[in-house]
This record gives structure tokens, C-alpha cells and sequence, in this order.
């Protein structure tokens, strides 16, 4: 039975939070979004695991970034829905004065968001569009929660994809990168078409691309020079961008055992 439906939601359009959500085994999701999630299952049938991967290597750059990074204020954008190991519980675990601002521009997310993650005076919900980096940048409660004088930890995980070719995404990373300060981490995941290296996993990369592009208007499988440019010139700390699950990857993170490796690349790097 579908619950009630959250004001500003249309349950007919399938969205990419929504999407993701149901390969998490969350709740907040309607049959348009299952329909494009099945697709995407039989396309690539570890999209799952992929999910769950992009969890534990969000949890494992944040704690990175707050325990030996130092930092102690995170900008995450495209934040999804709140599920477990929320990038704010990682980083207060470690400094419980460290400031989160969420940003997205799903209702759903926004909706649910306010409701479970904004408990504190050090998190926040902030509605946003990546594609439009000053909004988020100049936006008061952005402004009262972070300090661009300090070193920031800057997530794109798993929302760059979204941004197409013809929205600029050189540009969005421009803009976002040039208000960090020496010491601030950038993380990035995203999709990744491997090309004649690994010509399985672009076949699927090409599918899984006309899929999401078909259902949801975005999702871009880039190159893995692509993808390294959107760091500009901050310097990728160990392992560098490698396979999602790859990076630092810990004895319990056993999903990655069954894992097509190359449709996903992840790194953060720091500005020195
Ligand atoms: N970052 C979370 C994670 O890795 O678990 C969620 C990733 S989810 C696949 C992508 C999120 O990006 C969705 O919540 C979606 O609403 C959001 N998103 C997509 N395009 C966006 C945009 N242009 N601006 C802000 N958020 C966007």
C-alpha cells in the first residue's frame, strides 16, 4: 500500500533519490522508481552492491577526512535520503562539533531530511541545485553553518553523474573548488564508462546510460580522465581514484566480492 504522498512530490515521475533508495531497501519509493531500478538490475545486477559500496566508502572518506584530515565542517551535496552511517553520525562520531549542511533538490529528500537528520544546532538541510554552485554558496543558512576560511569536506558522492555535458559540470567543480581553503578535502564518486580496458563493463555502462537517461533525463558513465579533471588541482591522497570499493577498503566490507569493478571510480583528494 503506498503511504500518504509529501506535498511538492509527483509519484508518477520516477527520481534518482527515490531510485536509489529502493536499491538501499528503504521504504521511500514508488512503483515508477522500482520499474527504473528493475531495469537497471537486469542491465547491471550488481547495482545493489554498488549502492551499499557507495555507502561504506561515503563513511570510510568522511571518518578519513574528520580522524586524519582534521576537518571539521562538510558540505554534502546530493545528500539523498537519510539511511544508515549519515555523514553527520560519521563525523560526530569522531569530533561531535562538526557541522553538516545536506544539500538537495529532491522534495522527498528535503521532506524527510528536515524531518531526521536537522536534530542539532551543528546539522542542517539546505534545498539546492549543484548545477547552480552560487545559490548553494551565498545561501544564509550555508553561510551560518560553514566557514570557507577553514578547511571544508566537499562530497559529490554519486550526484556528479547527474549533472549532463550540456549543464557544465567543469564549471560547477570550478566554482565549488575555488571557495575551499588549504586542507579542505573534495571526495567524488562517480559512474564510469572504462572504454576498450574493460569492454564488458562498457557495454553495460553504454545501457545503463540510455536507461537512466530514457527514465530519469540524466546519468552520465564519464571517462576515467573525465572524472580525474573534476579534481583540478588537488591532490589525490592514497589509493588515488580507483574502483568504488576500492578505496580503503576494510576486511568487513565484504560486499565488494561481488563487485563489477569498473563502472564506478572513487577518490578524495586534499588541497594543499
Ligand atoms: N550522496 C548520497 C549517497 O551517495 O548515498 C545520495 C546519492 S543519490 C544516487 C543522488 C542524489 O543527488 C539524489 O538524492 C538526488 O536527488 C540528488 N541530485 C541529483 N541531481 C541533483 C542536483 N542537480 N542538485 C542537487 N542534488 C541533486
Amino acid at each position: 500500500m503506498e503511504r500518504v504522498v509529501p506535498h511538492g512530490i509527483d509519484p508518477t515521475k520516477p527520481s534518482i533519490a527515490r531510485v536509489y533508495d529502493y536499491f538501499l531497501g528503504g521504504k521511500d519509493n514508488y512503483e515508477v522508481d522500482r520499474r527504473v531500478a528493475e531495469e537497471a538490475l537486469r542491465i547491471a545486477p550488481d547495482a545493489r552492491e554498488a549502492g551499499r559500496a557507495n555507502r561504506t566508502f561515503l563513511r570510510r572518506a568522511v571518518r578519513h577526512m574528520a580522524a586524519e584530515g582534521g576537518i571539521r565542517q562538510f558540505l554534502d551535496l546530493g545528500s539523498g535520503l537519510p539511511t544508515r552511517g549519515n555523514v553527520h553520525e560519521v563525523a560526530q562520531a569522531v569530533a561531535p562539533e562538526a557541522r553538516v549542511v545536506y544539500v538537495d533538490n529532491d522534495p522527498v529528500v528535503l521532506a524527510h531530511g528536515r524531518a531526521l537528520l536537522a536534530t542539532d544546532d551543528v546539522t542542517t538541510v539546505v534545498p539546492g541545485d549543484v548545477r547552480r554552485p552560487a545559490e548553494i554558496l551565498e545561501h544564509p543558512e550555508v553561510l551560518k553553518f560553514l566557514d570557507f576560511s577553514q578547511p571544508l569536506g566537499l562530497l559529490f558522492v554519486s550526484v556528479l553523474h547527474h549533472v549532463n555535458d550540456d549543464e557544465d559540470p567543469d564549471g560547477v567543480m570550478e566554482r565549488f573548488r575555488s571557495v575551499l581553503a588549504p586542507g579542505s578535502h573534495l571526495a567524488i564518486v562517480h559512474f564510469h564508462n572504462p572504454g576498450d580496458e574493460h569492454p564488458e563493463a562498457s557495454k553495460i555502462a553504454v545501457e545503463a546510460e540510455r536507461n537512466f537517461n530514457q527514465n530519469l533525463g540524466t546519468g552520465r558513465w564519464r571517462t576515467r580522465a573525465e572524472i580525474g579533471s573534476y579534481f583540478g588541482d588537488l591532490e589525490l591522497i592514497e589509493p588515488g581514484l580507483v574502483p568504488l570499493a576500492e578505496w580503503r577498503a576494510e576486511p568487513e566490507d565484504l560486499i565488494r566480492q561481488n563487485l563489477t569493478h569498473y563502472n564506478v571510480l572513487a577518490g578524495v583528494a586534499r588541497k594543499p
